[in-house]
């Protein structure tokens, strides 16, 4: 396993440990690469290493002579603080497996009493877990670092490494391809991507740039053991989507500065996210897996009743996890669907408000900060449940009004879906369709056809424009019923969004 010690983050951290921060709370699932960075980093400050967990116990590393040295077992969490406490070394102390024990008031007020004894000592406790947890009684002693996945340099770092290891017949990467196998890797831990590499010869008998799509599947199974977003495979086209004139060139112009390396030496900044508002069938979600196709992005679903509902983590961890692994996986688009879900706390609100206030805060505080490209869509059609905060300048680009479509929309909708269902439209009135189509939505104009469809089979006939007029005829537009809410919608819109169309 090579060393890592790139990243800025290790940076960080000496500089809290030369600042004689006494602990230190480091979030990651790769233990071996973060010990690994933090022995390196201990041995420029001239400081002894040392590493707990529950199965080894405290033991000593010393990467000079590459091996570790067993002190005596103190096997026993307590044993271990009491130990540190005792000792009178320029030393750092890496702790796994304590996020176990972080409800353990024996530990959470040893560890209280450190914090105070350590702050005039050389030795630093550095917590290593794979999950946030903190009791409010360390909230404000302890300093919590994300530490993120690794770079491109450390993935071509481990490129390199294997290609001295293997013959020029297993390994066809010129420089390019290796970059490009890098970036690709990007959102895999540094022993998955070798896994992915491994794999890949196993089965290609060699590694190129045909690692690529072995490395998307690794990067898919990621999504789906996260348990809290979905990988969506983005199969719409920009062509599938009808009407939307002006949130079309809206996207071709800012696609630019994602893909166009001019665009980007012109100054202009990356898009970073659009929240899309409007009845429900508009096209709100057709819309998002459009970019993610449109912009050659993988598209990522976040789902409030995921994150809320506890059976995978605490909600905050699990918003937490989300942004992260979102984060890894950029340049990506993360879709929030009816984002004012998160407000309420899930699809049931089964969450108690602070908690959602909270959980949602946090989300808001990324979209406000985040540096990597995560282009955010979020969807919504309940303007009376979103949040002044989530609607200031700087989390969005854009906010655009998906309204009902208008005629030439709908002909363009009903287009679309004949030719989907393998019909030529020339056979069909369209502006006839259209104009009978009154208040429907693009989800409902789909719907008739489908109705259309059944009828005409039943008839054993092909499919008719009478058949399409008839189940236009016997169905109500949701904008029958819906028609209060939409007027209101609609003049919100006026002043605060850009009409889609
Ligand atoms: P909701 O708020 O209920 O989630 P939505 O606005 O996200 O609704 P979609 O789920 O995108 O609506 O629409 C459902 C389906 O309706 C789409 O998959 C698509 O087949 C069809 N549809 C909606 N709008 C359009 C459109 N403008 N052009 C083509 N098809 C459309």
């Amino acid at each position: 396993m090579p060393v890592a010690n790139g990243p800025i983050i290790f940076s960080e951290i000496k500089l809290l440990v030369q600042s004689r921060c006494p602990i230190i709370y480091l979030t990651s699932h790769e233990e071996e690469r973060v010990v690994s960075s933090l022995t390196v980093m201990a041995k420029e400050l001239t400081k002894q290493v040392y590493s707990w967990s529950i199965t080894t116990g405290l033991q000593e590393l010393n990467l000079e002579e590459d091996d570790i040295s067993d002190l005596q077992a103190l096997n026993d969490p307590i044993d271990v603080l009491n130990h540190i406490d005792r000792c009178n070394e320029n030393s750092i102390f890496i702790l796994k497996d304590f996020h176990f024990f972080m409800d353990d008031l024996l530990i959470i007020r040893k560890l209280r009493d450190l914090f105070q004894n350590l702050k005039t000592s050389n030795k630093t406790i550095i917590v290593l877990s794979p999950v946030l947890k903190l009791p409010l009684e360390l909230n404000k002693e302890i300093t919590v670092l994300d530490i993120p996945l690794p770079s491109t340099e450390e993935f071509l770092k481990l490129i390199n490494e294997i290609k001295t290891h293997l013959s020029a017949k297993t390994m066809e990467l010129d420089e390019k391809d290796s970059l490009l196998l890098a970036r690709a890797s990007h959102g895999l831990t540094l022993v998955e991507a070798e896994n992915v590499f491994s794999k890949t010869i196993v089965n290609e008998t060699k590694l190129s740039r045909n690692g690529i799509p072995y490395i998307l599947n690794e990067k898919k199974q990621i999504v789906r053991k996260s348990g809290i977003l979905e990988f969506y495979p983005a199969s719409n086209r920009i062509q599938d989507l009808g009407g939307f004139t002006s949130l079309k060139r809206w996207l071709e112009e800012r696609g630019q500065a994602l893909t166009s390396a001019a665009a980007k030496k012109f100054g202009l900044p990356e898009p970073k996210g659009i929240l899309l508002l409007g009845p429900p069938g508009t096209g709100k979600s057709l819309t998002a897996k459009v970019v993610s196709h449109y912009w050659q992005l993988p598209l990522l679903k976040l789902d409030f009743g995921k994150i809320f509902s506890g059976l995978v983590g605490s909600s905050e961890e699990n918003m937490r996890e989300a942004l992260k692994t979102a984060e890894g996986l950029a340049p990506c688009v993360l879709w929030i669907d009816e984002i004012e879900k998160g407000i309420a706390g899930g699809k049931s609100g089964n969450s108690d408000g602070g908690t959602a206030s909270r959980v949602f805060g946090s989300l808001l505080t990324w979209m406000q900060e985040k540096k990597s490209t995560v282009f955010v869509i979020a969807t919504a059609n309940d303007i009376t449940r979103l949040p002044p905060e989530l609607l200031r300048k700087g989390r969005f680009d854009e906010i655009f009004f998906l309204d009902l479509p208008r005629e030439k929309e709908k002909e363009e909708i009903f287009h679309i879906h004949l030719i989907k269902k393998g019909r030529d439209p020339k056979r069909f009135n369209l502006p006839e369709l259209a104009k009978t189509a009154e208040n429907f939505t693009g989800a409902e104009i789909e719907q008739v056809i489908m109705d259309a469809l059944f009828t005409a089979f039943n008839k054993k006939k092909d499919l008719t424009h009478e058949d399409i007029l008839g189940a236009i005829k016997s169905s109500v537009p949701l904008a029958a019923t819906y028609g209060k809410e939409l007027n209101e919608l609609r003049e919100w819109a006026t002043t605060r969004a850009r009409k889609a169309s």
